[in-house]
């Protein structure tokens, strides 16, 4: 699915250098890689503050704590994402809204976030699914008009532009009250182990944010709130200030991918291609409007899960993102929760399939993949 070994061997001389300078000084915990990092992802995105921390769950926990989110609040999020992002708000003892998606891009659906407002409603997370930007303007609206905080779950969307009606745009995680991102390896921005940041261009939540990271401490042993151990080590931050200059070429680079991948589905029927909403109507490289984390067709009338293991029996990796709706699981089940809400994720689940997707991925293999899928698509 992903080809790390292949996109480390282009970078192997900056990135160990990076890595070794960290060693020799013994600077590995919040060391001056850490703020250079910081300084130069606030550059790039355009916001105010980035704040690391140890991992995107942590992010997203961290954003919560610090917007003051009290038990009993609602927090609406989208019911086809990963688990982190429900899991936070009910370990936070915060109540979890789970709401549809759209067919076409996947993202939280407007009109379900519409209907699931009540008095408790505090927040939305809007999760910007396999790198597509989720509707910020409309959200944004909801939640001015509802008095309720935005929190962009970014893990997947870095990089990505988001393009207002009026044609001007803001990078992914730069538009809500806050947002989280992960530095998971396979991530657009993966680091070599665990990391994550949180992003606001609010001063004052910032400042609460740096707190809450380091034990609720804003003065050397004085702990005014309840914080977490949450840090980006040094060298991950190395690994990580090396790959950034890179991440908008990795980002074209998916999205070539994706062109290509396009191409060879254009006119095979029952293979639904992943729909450009945002921004430019095809793949451009200079909209950003699609950074392409995951590449997830929807096949109809075919066996999804015997495509999976076809792929599979041919030496092609592909993955399920998402096989199971979250208000489905054993852990988030719940009795307000009715199957004629989700209709979109509940067909959704049945008919996704992602394929390969990262920076190295050649012509060749993209045919031997597309040809693969192809043949079995035709044949059943
Ligand atoms: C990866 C991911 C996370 C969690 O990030 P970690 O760094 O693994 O904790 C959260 N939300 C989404 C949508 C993700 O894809």
């Amino acid at each position: 699915m992903v080809d790390l070994k292949g996109q480390y061997a282009a970078i192997k001389n900056e990135v160990d250098a990076s890595i070794q300078e960290i060693i020799d000084n013994t600077t590995f915990i919040n060391g001056p890689k850490v703020k250079e990092f910081q300084k130069n992802l606030e550059d790039y995105l355009g916001v105010k503050h980035v704040i690391p921390c140890a991992n995107g769950t942590d992010a997203l926990q961290i954003a919560m704590m610090g917007l003051g989110l009290e038990q009993g609040d609602e927090v609406i999020t989208a019911d086809f994402t990963f688990a982190a992002t429900v899991e936070v708000i009910a370990l936070l003892k915060l109540t979890p809204v789970l709401v549809d998606v759209n067919p076409d891009d996947f993202n939280i659906s407007i009109e379900a976030i519409k209907k699931a407002i009540t008095p408790k409603t505090k927040a939305i997370v809007p999760v910007h699914l396999f790198g597509q930007c989720a509707n910020m303007e409309a959200i944004m609206q909801i939640a001015k008009e509802h008095n309720l905080y935005v929190i962009e779950d970014n893990a997947q969307g870095i990089g990505a532009n988001y393009t207002y009606s009026d044609g001007t745009k803001a990078k992914s995680g730069t538009i809500g009250h806050v947002a989280s991102t992960s530095f998971f390896p396979s991530k657009n921005l993966g680091c070599y182990g665990d990391g994550g940041a949180i992003f606001t261009n609010d001063d004052d939540l910032a400042h609460t944010l740096r707190g809450i990271v380091n034990h609720g401490m804003y003065q050397r042993y004085h702990h005014d709130v309840v914080g977490v151990n949450s840090r980006l080590d040094s060298i991950q931050a190395a690994v990580l200030d090396a790959k950034l200059p890179k991440l908008d070429s990795y980002n074209n680079a998916r999205r070539d991918a994706a062109r290509q991948y396009n191409a060879a589905f254009k006119d095979v029927n029952n293979v639904i291609t992943p729909k450009t909403v945002n921004g430019c109507d095809g793949i451009c490289d200079t909209c950003d409007c699609h950074v392409f984390h995951q590449y997830t067709l929807k096949v109809k009338n075919v066996d999804r899960d015997a495509l999976v293991k076809h792929l599979n029996d041919n030496g092609i990796p592909c993955g399920v993102y998402y096989p199971i709706p979250l208000h489905s699981q054993k852990a988030y089940k719940d009795d307000r929760y009715n199957e004629a809400d989700f209709p979109v994720t509940n067909q959704l689940i049945k008919e996704v399939i992602s394929l390969p997707m990262h920076t190295e991925l050649e012509a060749d293999q993209i045919k031997f993949i597309t040809d693969t899928v192809i043949k079995f698509v035709n044949n059943n």
